[in-house]
Order: C-alpha cells, then structure tokens, then sequence
C-alpha cells in the first residue's frame, strides 16, 4: 500500500479524540509530503537536527513534535517552532526549555515520560519524579512551560499482556492527575501497540513504520 493509503486507512479507524501523530523519522521530504497531502499534520521526529532541516523545508502550517530523548543543549534549537516535546523526563530539562521559551517568551507544551517497561532505558522518569516535576509546575516555576499531560513507551515485545498491563500503568497515573493538571493529552501507542493503547485511553498515537514503511 502507499503512505497516502497506509494514512488515510489509521486516520478513518481513529476515534474522534484520538491524533495521530505520523513519525517521518529516517524519511525523506516526500514522503512527508505524500502523508502532508493528506490532511495529516501532525509529525514527529526524534533528532533534533533531522526535525529542524525538514521544519525548513517543508509548509509551515505543519505541527512537529518531539518524541525522543532532548538534550539540554539542543533545546534553543527547536524552541521557536517545536509544537509539543514528549519527552521531557527531567527537572534540569524542564528548566532549560522555561529558560529558553522565557527568552523569546513563547510558552511551549511538552509532556512528561514515564518510565512504565523494565527493559534496559536511559529515558523516562519515575512516578515520584514525575509527580516532584509537577508540584515545582504548580507552584510557578515554570512560567513558559505548559504541561499538558504525559508519554509513554511500551517494551519491545510480543507479549499483549505485558504491553496491555505497561498502558495501563500509564492510564492510571495519568488519570490519577488529570483534574489537578487539566491534562488534555496521554501519547501512548505506536505501529505495532496502538490498538491496544487506544483501548486504554491513548489520545495521542505516534505511528512511523505502518505509514511510511519499515526503517533500515
Ligand atoms: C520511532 C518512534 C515511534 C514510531 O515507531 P513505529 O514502530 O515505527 O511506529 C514512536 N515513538 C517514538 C518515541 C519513536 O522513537
């Protein structure tokens, strides 16, 4: 099937509240443009460098994200046109993007990552950590930030079970915050998982390999 197939078929299966974001990581600007073509506007890259060269080229009405691991020194980067960061897993990130935004006083949405596989990964941070991010957020110390919700990998596995129970975790966490934090956006879910995450309450799919092909 072609990525114009492959996208129009996920977004027509969706329930209304659900966005998919299309992840162009690895591919090309025509490719995009293929999916662009078809009302899709939302795209997610996980290098900085990759999403600000396609920011570059491709029409501006695109929303980009950031879905993978952001180093501090890398935030300036992307600060004035990123739409949403999900992977924001620290407090000295949280702070370097406010510090940032305050610059050119732009507020930035992002969304906090939750560690929820026991597989081996540097990214995402724990409940405790999480919950310590947003009381320094509600008390004010993040002027330039807008928290509206949270992220979450599986594991990399075929086991429906472990993947269901991991989404889970996720769901009930960010349930557990919603009201407080007003949050508006739980990113769960990718090719291969996000039936099931939709099931658990994903509003937000991040799918790359089942638009634009296998990666190499
Ligand atoms: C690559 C990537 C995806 C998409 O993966 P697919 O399996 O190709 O859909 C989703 N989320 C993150 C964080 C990724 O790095």
């Amino acid at each position: 099937m072609s990525i114009q197939e492959n996208v129009l078929q996920i977004q027509q299966s969706l329930p209304k509240n659900v966005t998919l974001v299309a992840v162009s990581k690895t591919y090309g600007i025509d490719a995009i443009k293929q999916a662009y073509n078809c009302h899709q506007k939302d795209f997610g890259e996980n290098k900085v460098q990759e999403l600000i060269n396609k920011y570059a080229q491709l029409p501006k009405d695109i929303r980009w994200h950031l879905i993978g691991h952001l180093q501090t020194n890398k935030v300036k980067n992307i600060i004035a046109f990123v739409h949403l960061i999900h992977s924001v897993d620290s407090p000295k990130l949280l702070q370097k993007i406010n510090d940032e935004a305050t610059k050119i006083q732009r507020k930035v949405s992002i969304l906090l990552q939750l560690k929820i596989t026991d597989e081996n990964t540097k990214f995402g941070a724990q409940k405790s950590e999480i919950i310590q991010m947003l009381l320094q957020y509600s008390q004010g110390k993040f002027p330039f930030i807008e928290i509206k919700g949270l992220m979450g990998m599986a594991s990399f596995t075929d086991d429906i079970q472990l993947i269901f129970n991991e989404f889970n975790i996720l769901k009930v966490f960010y349930d557990s915050l919603q009201d407080e934090y007003k949050f508006t956006t739980l990113s769960m879910g990718m090719s291969d998982d996000y039936p099931i995450a939709i099931e658990q309450g994903s509003t937000m799919i991040r799918v790359g390999s089942k638009i634009f092909g296998k990666r190499n």
